[in-house]
């Protein structure tokens, strides 16, 4: 028989040779004498009262608290077990964790300095640091205040929260995710697919979703998990999706349901009558600009543009001039009546916009050198189409878009949205109206 001091120093060994390898594993943590389904202090009473022979263990039991793999379950594993649990109680969360049970559902990301929470009640989320000493956690919130609470762990993917004077939360582990801000994706939008239009707002981390004309809202908070988007909701359901963006202003999400939606920016925004969509002033068959509107002649900076873009055609040896640029509102409305009285109503409103409905009327637009179909096919043609995104216009009428964008197909007819839209715009293949997800139809 061992004296109980040789055993004590035998298990001391043990320890020593056998946390290095069983440590740095999280699943060494978990045992479960007496099948409560967590690793927690009771566990230590049933291996207790097991190697007092005042209990038994299942077959379960006995494997999962084998903690030193000699095949038996002694007062070896009830060392180790008292070593792991101590390191246990004081371990530090990481990571990103879902927490319920204090204030609904919120989620976690413990990363140190750089930790934050966010409910899925408001979405708004609290970056905050922490300390910890023991089982003790001591919070500092950026928004000024400080919270405190003990820390239970339950297993390694697991632990429970007892805030000072105010409730207890469970955290449930959700992976080692790290946050990003490249996939901000904060803004408004509306989208498309299988469940008609719908309207999201996204702030930060937090939005909501509603049908497009109804005011019942969906509100979660998400994150990013490697590329895939995690909606968790307030009910504490949540939705991993996939995620891929197309532009600065698109992405599309897979639902779990493998549905996949499109997303598309679009903020309104009606200032003195002129609707601006993510800052861009539209004027076609939906959106009318009013009568008082009236810049009086392209302005500056589309002038500047064109003067750019005319320098580069001419250094191609393409002739380029504008033969219609700003036009009023009463000039459009004079142009307009000609047209209905020459060709009808139903065809004018084919080629010619009511008045306050023409792009001319914003000194945003223009047409170059002919503005009827002796510009088919000629050298100032191609060469626009090929490079007027790069001076900041785009075709606005494209071939093959008329049911859209309310206009027979114009490839003389140019609007400035600057360099960057332009060029996001040209290389979509899609006209403003579907960019923009928007409509060109007279009410
Ligand atoms: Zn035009």
């Amino acid at each position: 028989m061992f004296s109980p001091k040789k055993l004590i120093a035998l298990a001391a060994g043990a320890v020593i040779t056998l946390c290095a390898s069983l440590t740095a594993d999280a699943a060494s943590y978990r045992y479960d004498y007496n099948m409560d389904g967590v690793s927690d202090s009771a566990d230590l009473q049933a291996l207790g009262d097991y190697l007092l022979g005042r209990g038994t263990l299942e077959k379960d039991a006995y494997d999962s608290g084998d903690l030193n793999g000699d095949g038996k379950v002694n007062v070896y594993d009830l060392i180790l077990m008292r070593q792991y649990n101590e390191e246990f109680s004081q371990k530090a969360p990481k990571g990103m964790w879902i927490a319920s049970g204090y204030d609904g559902v919120r989620y976690f990301w413990w990363n140190g300095d750089k930790s934050l929470f966010c409910p899925a009640s408001t979405g708004v989320s609290t970056d905050f640091t922490f300390t910890q000493e023991g089982s003790s956690l001591s919070l500092s919130l950026s928004t000024g205040g400080t919270a405190a609470a003990s820390i239970k762990w339950l297993s390694d993917k697991s632990f429970q929260l007892n805030w000072s004077g105010t409730g207890t939360e469970t955290f449930t582990y959700y992976g080692s995710y790290k946050i990003n801000t490249t996939y901000d994706i904060s803004g408004k939008y509306a989208t498309s697919g299988k469940y008609g239009e719908r309207w999201f707002v996204i702030d930060k981390l937090s939005g909501d979703h509603r049908k497009a004309g109804s005011n019942d809202r969906s509100y979660f908070s998400y994150f990013f998990d490697s590329g895939d988007l995690v909606l968790v909701y307030r009910d504490g359901s949540i939705s991993k999706c996939g995620f891929t963006r197309i532009d600065r202003d698109h992405f599309t999400v897979t639902w779990p349901n493998k549905t996949t939606e499109k997303f598309t920016r679009r903020s309104v925004e009606v200032k003195d009558g002129i609707t601006y969509i993510n800052g861009i002033l539209i004027a076609n068959k939906t959106y009318a600009l009013p009568e008082s509107y009236a810049p009086g002649g392209l302005t500056s900076e589309t002038n500047a543009a064109y003067n750019e873009m005319k320098a580069a055609a001419t250094a191609d040896g393409i002739p380029m001039w504008i033969c219609s640029g700003y036009r009023s509102y009463s000039y459009q409305s004079q142009l307009y009546n000609n047209y209905v009285a020459r060709d009808g109503k139903e065809k004018a409103d084919t080629y010619s916009a009511r008045p306050g409905h023409s792009e001319h009327q914003t000194g945003l637009a223009m047409d170059i050198n002919y503005a009827d179909d002796s510009f088919l096919g000629t050298p100032t043609a191609d060469w626009l189409a090929k490079n007027c995104w790069k001076y900041g216009f785009i075709i606005r009428y494209p071939k093959g878009k008329e049911s859209i964008t309310g206009y027979k197909y114009e490839p003389w007819h140019v609007r400035y949205l600057g360099k960057e839209t332009a060029k996001l715009v040209y290389e979509s293949g899609l006209c403003l109206e579907e960019y923009l997800m928007i409509t060109s139809k007279y009410s």
